[in-house]
């Protein structure tokens, strides 16, 4: 038997990149591809950016990780800007969005225990809904392909159909801590909730003291032109993950919480070695000043428009191949009528533009959130050209 030394679970591409440069990939074959995936949601300063750069390589050669059993001035001024920043109380650091979200798991079930109610530890999760690749976060999902062969799983979540209000409601029984959602669905299909959906499960929260924990690894920090997702939708969690953009490119997320949901988060109850740590905090902190910058998020928005609007105008010309756009800020998605992975292969290899496919056939477009007014006209003139000569296979 052999396997290859890099274990083989990603169906990589033959795009092998080595340098990036703001919003382009430069590959090891000298290619240069627009890339409008952006490390799927994560490059939000694009690549390369001077000021991450800085602020990691001062803090490499400064302190670059202690114990957290020491006191962390990096640590506490960082959690107080996302304090400032946000509905939240308190944050916890991780290194991953799985690690963040398996933390609002925690935090949620800590809650409940904490005010005498071990009993209700059960969240309401969604179809199509992605957490994460740890057990508990493919426990919180019910899509087959990540969970099949990884039984037992971990009780504790039961499944409603995204976007509807009646069904999660109905699930709600004396075991229930709250819901976990993402406000939009990235890996599966870039399906925004609607704004009623969001603000009942707000609403069923209130009234049966239940606890609304917000994925948004994804969807979060500036991609939707609003630091978070959710206040697009006028709805505040008690408990959120946040990753990806959070830390621009170095591995970083973190999850947030009121004071009254993390109650039950006392000493010892959780933990992580690296979560956190100075070089982490630097290249938080850096990315942070940026989207923080007076019109950043505006750009986001604006940009986003312009995107969308580029894709809408185009959309009839091929209606062949696409459907609809949807998504909000810098998180869109492109419908196609056809098999979305075959054609993002198609834009990758025959014309150097980046994406993503998602799950019911979209083509995502997660770009860094800096990209201009010229990374937006290109990206829609090679999705033109791709579309006028790409050919859908019969059983796409
Ligand atoms: N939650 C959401 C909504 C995600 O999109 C992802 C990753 O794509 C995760 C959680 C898991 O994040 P990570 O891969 O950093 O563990």
């Amino acid at each position: 038997m052999t396997i290859a030394p890099l274990m083989p679970v990603y169906p990589r591409c033959g795009v092998r990149p080595v340098r990036g440069e703001g919003c382009y990939l430069i590959a090891e074959d000298g290619t240069r591809y627009l890339d409008m995936a952006a490390g799927i949601a994560v490059n939000a300063l694009g690549h390369s950016h001077p000021k991450l750069i800085e602020a990691i390589q001062r803090q490499a050669a400064t302190l670059m990780h202690v114990s957290n059993l020491y006191g962390s001035p990096q640590g506490e001024h960082f959690a107080q800007r996302l304090v400032d920043a946000t509905f939240a109380d308190t944050v916890f650091f991780t290194n991953s969005g799985a690690e963040a979200v398996e933390c609002a798991i925690k935090t949620a079930r800590r809650y409940h225990y904490a005010n005498g109610h071990p009993e209700r530890h059960d969240l309401i999760t969604f179809n199509n809904a992605f957490h994460g690749r740890t057990l508990g976060t493919i426990s919180a999902t019910n899509q087959a392909k990540m969970r099949d062969g990884f039984e037992p799983l971990l009780p504790g979540f039961k499944y409603a159909p995204f976007d509807d209000l009646a069904a999660a409601l109905a699930l709600v029984d004396e075991h229930t801590a709250g819901f976990l959602v993402e406000p939009i669905q990235g890996e599966g299909g870039l399906r925004p909730a609607s704004e009623a959906f969001l603000k009942g499960l707000r609403q069923a929260c209130d009234e049966h003291g239940l606890l609304l924990v917000l994925d948004e690894v994804q969807c979060g920090y500036g991609r939707t032109g609003t630091f978070f997702a959710h206040e697009l939708y006028g709805v505040t969690p008690d408990i959120m993950a946040s990753a990806k953009g959070i830390g621009g490119g170095f591995p970083l997320g973190a999850c947030l919480a009121t004071a009254e949901a993390a109650k039950g988060m006392v000493f010892g109850t959780h933990g992580s070695t690296y979560g956190g740590n100075p070089l982490a905090m630097a290249a938080g902190e850096a990315v942070l000043d940026v989207i923080q910058e007076p019109g950043f998020l505006d750009h986001v928005t604006a940009m986003g428009q312009r995107l969308r609007q580029a894709l809408e105008q185009m959309i009839p010309n091929h209606d062949h191949l696409f459907e609809e756009v949807r998504g909000h800020g810098l998180m869109l998605g492109l419908k196609l009528k056809t098999d979305a992975r075959r054609f993002v292969g198609f834009l990758r290899d025959e014309h150097q533009l980046l994406t993503v496919s998602a799950g019911d056939n979209v083509v995502r477009l997660v770009p860094p959130l800096v990209i201009d007014e010229s990374h937006v006209a290109e990206c829609v003139e090679k999705l033109s050209a791709a579309a006028r000569v790409y050919v859908p296979v019969a059983d796409d």
